[in-house]
């Protein structure tokens, strides 16, 4: 009996000490793995113009394979909806009002630390290559090549350490060409961080030659929410960015382009020029005189050419992708680099009638973002958890071994990938600011929950809205102060409190106090 015991006692420590050992070794396979990591960023890239979000409009089969191949995030969300400030989010972990960089067109205070110094320090590689958009020049990579402010879809000036120069081509071959050498010129001792940020798929569309008219065989269906009234929600009214009002012909959809004086136009060499002559004026333009159309049929020709320069610059972005991918695999890099696809932040595809981000609303409130990692990320993992763009930084970081900062303001989601059961943030915290230009959306701040989104907009207009997600997932009923969401209403009034409160956002705390 006594022997059988000491047996089982045995058998109980053997078993122990084999968790125990598996334990050390799983953390410090962990810590050994220190994968490369490549984070492609792209520009106003839509999900709804995903087909791993389940997109109608286009197949993107390269994001769709980071996807399927590992994991896709049903609720990326960002703290503020324009390029520039989602890029110093992505650098600090920080909301706007930390990092400084609330709206776009600043220059960025390189004096603050920055995730990627931290990489540097331990023995990570860092470089960004493409779309910068920070103002001044990167701090915390050991190689940059960068597109000058926006940057140009043909022939662009990229700014390096020592020079800048143009190069001839098509921006997002470019930035993959660069992408790729770099790779081949880098030094194979130590694991990489590598930014691509692509200028793709940002206003006004242009489409690398070979893919000119790529989708003119489709009709795309209006979203429901195209004629969208905006009754009862005062920002969506004052706003500019449709495609009837905003949207203009001769710049964002190339009739009649003004070929000798426009920027974009006469930055062409002769023989980029006549394909895109050809196309644009020939046919296109042709196409537009002969219709004459006017009112609601006009605007609806506009969402047809919006939306095919728009995928049309898509399709060169994935597959692209898809060479970075192919890349990895020819060079046997696969299996230890992270591959994270992501925009720097949702946009319309015509929803509320409407192009740009900027709002709290679904569309340009969530990013689309795809993550592979081989070995750690089961294929086929679906996120649905309210995951930030502040998480980025400390989620790369956690990755490569390194501990975040204490003052960095998101947290690692890599528990969420890896299946382990962490307690998770339920509610999500906003702030946008750039007002009035260019598109004229009131500033607000708001909570995003799983059922409900509550925004207050400030500045010239003073308005609150609720949206009850459940039963009107398109945003247009703005049930704010509607009998039966009094009590909604005084919660998440208090959550939006308590997430200013732990961001520590005492201007927007501020005006949240002074006025009803
Ligand atoms: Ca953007």
């Amino acid at each position: 009996m006594r022997g059988l015991q000491i047996l089982r006692c045995g058998a109980w420590l053997f078993a122990n000490l084999m968790a125990f050992s598996i334990g050390i070794m799983a953390q410090s396979g962990r810590e050994a793995r220190r994968p490369n990591i490549i984070f492609i960023l792209s520009d106003d890239h839509a999900y709804q113009a995903i087909s791993a979000y389940g997109s109608k409009l286009a197949q993107t089969p390269n994001i769709d394979r980071i996807a399927r191949e590992g994991a896709l995030f049903t609720r990326a969300m960002v703290a503020n909806s324009i390029c520039g400030p989602s890029r110093a989010t992505l650098l600090t972990g920080k909301y706007s009002h930390k990092n400084g960089y609330t709206l776009n067109e600043r220059r960025f205070d390189t004096r603050q630390p920055v995730f990627p110094s931290l990489l540097q320090q331990n023995g990570y590689q860092t470089a960004w290559i493409g779309k910068w958009h920070l103002g001044a020049l990167p701090v915390g990579f050991d190689y940059f090549r960068i597109l000058n402010g926006q940057g140009q879809y043909y022939n662009p000036d990229l700014i390096g350490a020592k020079d800048t120069t143009r190069i001839e081509g098509y921006v997002t071959n470019i930035i993959t060409g660069l992408t790729e050498d770099w790779l081949n010129a880098r030094d194979t001792s130590k694991p990489f961080f590598l930014v691509v940020g692509e200028k793709a798929t940002h206003r006004e569309w242009l489409p690398d030659i070979q893919d000119l008219g790529a989708y003119d065989d489709r009709d795309f269906p209006l979203p429901a929410t195209f004629h969208d009234s905006y009754a009862g929600r005062l920002a969506a009214e004052n706003q500019d960015m449709t495609i009837d009002k905003t949207m203009v012909l001769k710049t964002d959809l190339k009739v009649h382009a003004d070929y000798e004086k426009n920027g974009i136009f006469n930055r062409f060499t002769p023989e980029q020029k006549k394909p895109f002559y050809d196309y644009y004026e020939n046919r296109i333009s042709r196409e537009f005189d002969t219709r004459k159309d006017t009112g609601a049929n006009l605007v609806r020709w506009k969402y047809e050419r919006y939306l095919k320069d728009y995928l049309a610059t898509a399709k060169s972005l994935d597959r692209n992708i898809g060479e970075l991918l192919d890349y990895l695999d020819k060079n046997g890099l696969t299996n230890n680099t992270v591959v994270i696809y992501a925009s720097d932040q949702g946009f319309y595809m015509g929803e509320h009638g409407w192009f740009d981000k900027r709002f709290i609303y679904e569309e340009s409130l969530r990013t689309p973002f795809v993550m592979r990692y081989p070995g750690v990320i089961k294929p086929g993992t679906k996120v649905s958890s309210i995951t930030v763009n502040i998480d980025w930084a400390p989620t790369i970081l956690d990755m490569a071994g390194v501990k975040a900062p204490a003052d960095i303001q998101g947290v690692s989601f890599l528990p969420l990938v890896e299946g382990r059961k962490v307690a998770w943030r339920k509610a999500m915290y906003y702030h946008y600011y750039e007002f009035p230009q260019p598109h004229h959306v009131y500033p607000h701040f708001g909570i995003r929950t799983g059922r409900y989104m509550l925004v207050r907009f400030y500045g010239p207009s003073d308005s609150w809205e609720l949206f009850d997600l459940q039963k009107d997932p398109e945003e247009v009923k703005n049930v704010y102060g509607e009998a039966g969401y009094q009590q909604t209403v005084v919660t998440l009034k208090t959550q939006l409190k308590q997430l200013m409160r732990q961001y520590d956002d005492t201007e927007a705390e501020k005006i949240l106090e002074a006025k009803p």
